[in-house]
């Protein structure tokens, strides 16, 4: 099997909820929508080059020798392969953490163990937050990113509400940039008044100068 990857590499989770946690990184070539702020805009063309066998993926990721396997991109389930590749990872003993725009999803994850992967969904304003809803009762932390476009309303829509009840939303400004900072805990307070509660995290690989 070929995956379109194109960068694996040792580092720490620099967002959200598993924050400073050693991870391989694991970057896909290739998203489904663009975001004006995407930080990553080179792994947004699909690349028909761009190609890693499964058989040379795993033996990378056994040479670092980290357990925690962050999927990123580009968009993850965006590559038909996603579901197998995270099947096979956690056979290998691997923690499978997946960073997804949520527009999209594939059916063999809801066959895997629950315990053996973790879904991060952050919801992007250039698709009008639209997510495939069947990602949901997946999803083990919302991540928005508070830019421009991000208000209180669309925190508290109907799809996303019950993950705000159960304390798995974060605020991460975008770019760690002041003004954003300062709206998220403008959100913060609005939301603390109608009894939700959010954390904020920035983005800490950008802080300490991390890839
Ligand atoms: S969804 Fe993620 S990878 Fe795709 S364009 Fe937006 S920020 Fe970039």
């Amino acid at each position: 099997m070929e995956l379109s990857i194109c960068e694996i590499y040792p580092t720490i989770q620099g967002e959200g909820f598993l924050i400073g946690s050693p991870i391989t990184l694991v970057r896909f070539q290739g998203c489904n929508i663009y975001c004006s702020w995407c930080d990553t805009k080179y792994a947004i063309p699909f690349k028909e080059n761009v190609k890693v066998s499964l058989e040379e993926l795993l033996e990378k990721l056994k040479w670092i020798g980290r357990k925690h396997i962050l999927l990123t991109g580009g968009e993850p389930f965006a590559h038909p392969q996603l579901g197998y590749l995270t099947e096979i990872l956690i056979e290998n003993g691997y923690f499978v953490q997946i960073e997804t725009n949520g527009t999209l999803w594939q059916e063999e994850f809801e066959k895997l163990p629950r315990k053996g992967f973790y879904i991060s969904l952050s919801p992007k304003a250039s698709v009008n937050y639209r997510i495939d809803s069947r990602i949901l009762s997946f999803t083990d932390e919302l991540k928005m990113v508070v830019d421009d476009k991000l208000t209180l309303e669309v925190i508290l829509r109907k799809e996303f509400l019950p993950l705000v009840e159960k304390g798995k939303l974060i605020l991460q400004p975008e770019s760690n940039k002041k003004k954003f900072v300062k709206k998220s805990f403008d959100l913060i307070d609005k939301l603390l008044k109608k009894g939700y509660t959010a954390r904020l995290i920035p983005q800490l690989h950008k802080l300490i100068d991390l890839p």
